[in-house]
């Protein structure tokens, strides 16, 4: 069979795969809000413009004055808006506007935040490991501007690995998610952003951010060897990329660190360079043989809005795809590349896409792995019809899991709701009825 035909059949079995009632994953957005702010770019960045204030708000009136100070400079404002911009022309509007303004942010974090400490889902985890489906946490929080809140975050980490990996002990066994052809796979899972492990991470002075970040990690590497836990290294803007990756590249080269433990880095396809920084890391992972190989994450990438204003102010050309369709294919020729590398490294494809999931499934088969050897991972809350599919086909799926409260998850929140919105998002498309065919076709 072609390729495309193999990939169309293998999406087609996957999407008959999705529970019966929930072909449309935006339906769980507060839906109405979601479509008007599709549909108007004004209107978007009020909204989030007002998400991004909800936590520092003192109560419901000052709620519904940002929310209508922010919804005033819309210039053409659809009924409902009009109608809530009244509402909070009263005392007792601004209450009602207010009280269900902090409702629906609410609700829509707790879409994508599955809880405020590691203890508190710890039940979730192990429903979901229950249905064949591992995790990885991510303790909400980027960005620190403190040395004091960079350990605080460094203590949270190292907690959050000894409570994961106290729970999960007791778990029953999944063959699926606990051992590929190069050996086991640890249950506790922990994704870190480096830009929370030290306030000094900036572009025109990598090294000092680089060190200072190095003594917390270092820790955090340490206490998952012990325990053995995976560590996940995300990826944040570009402005940070290079400092993360030599940083995690060379800690990792550490004599103390080459048997252990599992750990993982991300790979960001809509970047242009992506090509010649995997090459970089396949090319240090030939040469640095580990006890457990790197795994690599690979996404499209969470920044591109920002990427793409900042060159714009600069005057830079933009460093990532403008194309949604050049990066779609820069993904799949990524997926090929990594799947081809195996055993030097573990791969884990990263999204929701149902395209270019089944296209890194249809290359991982050809390839005649076994179906151990390739990890499928979702963000939850976006992905969790993905994750039933995959799992019942026999595959590993791991689910993202953020945890930490609002103010935390805030930036988090923003960029899932930027993506969301986005006319050429996968999952907007598919939540607004686009047939198969055109969703399985060749970016
Ligand atoms: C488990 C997991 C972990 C993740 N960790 C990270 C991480 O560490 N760092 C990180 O940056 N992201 C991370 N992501 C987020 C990921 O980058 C986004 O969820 C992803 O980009 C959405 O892609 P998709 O394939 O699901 O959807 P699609 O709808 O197919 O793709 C959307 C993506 O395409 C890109 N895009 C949008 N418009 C355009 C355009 N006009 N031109 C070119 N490209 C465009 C953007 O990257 C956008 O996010 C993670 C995702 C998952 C599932």
């Amino acid at each position: 069979m072609e390729l495309q035909e193999e990939i169309e059949a293998t999406g087609r079995e996957l999407a008959a795969a999705f529970p019966a009632a929930a072909r449309h994953p935006m339906r769980a957005l507060d839906e109405k809000a979601m479509e008007l702010t599709s549909q108007d770019a004004e209107l978007r960045a009020a909204v989030f413009r007002f998400v991004d204030v909800v936590p520092a708000c003192r109560g419901v009136d000052d709620l519904a004055r940002h929310l209508s100070a922010f919804l005033d400079e819309v210039p053409d404002r659809p009924p409902p808006i009009q109608a809530a911009l009244r509402m909070a022309d009263s005392r007792a509007g601004r209450v009602a506007l207010g009280t269900a303004a902090a409702a629906g942010v609410k609700h829509m974090a707790h879409r994508f935040i599955v809880g405020e400490t590691p203890r508190e889902v710890a039940g979730l985890l192990r429903n979901l490991w229950r249905r064949g489906i591992g995790t990885s946490v991510d303790l909400l929080g980027e960005a620190t501007v403190t040395a004091a809140e960079a350990d605080r975050y460094a203590e949270r980490c190292a907690r959050a690995l000894d409570e994961l990996s106290s729970v999960q002990g007791s778990w029953p066994a999944r063959p699926i998610l606990e051992r590929d052809s190069s050996g086991p796979l640890p249950r506790a899972n922990l994704s870190v952003k480096v830009s929370a492990l030290t306030p000094l991470l900036r572009p025109d002075a990598p090294e000092r951010g680089q060190r200072d970040a190095a003594a917390r990690l270092r820790v955090l590497l340490r206490r998952a060897h012990e325990l053995d836990a995976h560590l996940h290294i995300d990826m944040e803007s570009l402005d940070s990329r290079d400092a993360v990756l030599d940083l995690v590249l060379e800690l990792l080269s550490e004599a103390e660190f080459s048997q252990g433990p599992s750990a993982g880095l991300v790979l960001q396809a809509y970047l242009r360079d992506s090509p010649g920084q995997l090459d970089r890391v396949l090319e240090w992972a030939r040469a640095t043989p580990r006890g457990s190989p790197l795994t690599v994450r690979l996404v499209k990438g969470a920044y591109w809005d920002h990427e793409v204003i900042e060159a714009r102010q600069h005057g830079w050309p933009a460093p990532v795809f403008e194309d949604k369709a050049a990066c779609d294919r820069n993904f799949e020729a990524l997926a090929r590349t990594l799947l081809d590398a195996r055993p030097v490294v573990r791969v884990a494809i990263a999204s929701h896409n149902l395209r270019s999931v089944a296209h890194a499934l249809v290359w991982h088969r050809r390839s005649g792995h076994d179906d151990a050897d390739v990890e499928f991972q979702v963000l939850r809350g976006l992905g969790d019809d993905l994750q039933d599919a995959l799992a019942s086909r026999g595959l590993r799926v791991r689910t993202y899991c953020p945890v930490g409260d609002l103010v935390a998850g805030m930036a988090y929140l923003v960029r899932r709701l930027l993506e969301n919105t986005a006319n050429e998002s996968f999952l907007a498309q598919q939540g607004q009825g686009a047939p198969l065919e055109e969703l399985l076709a060749a970016p």
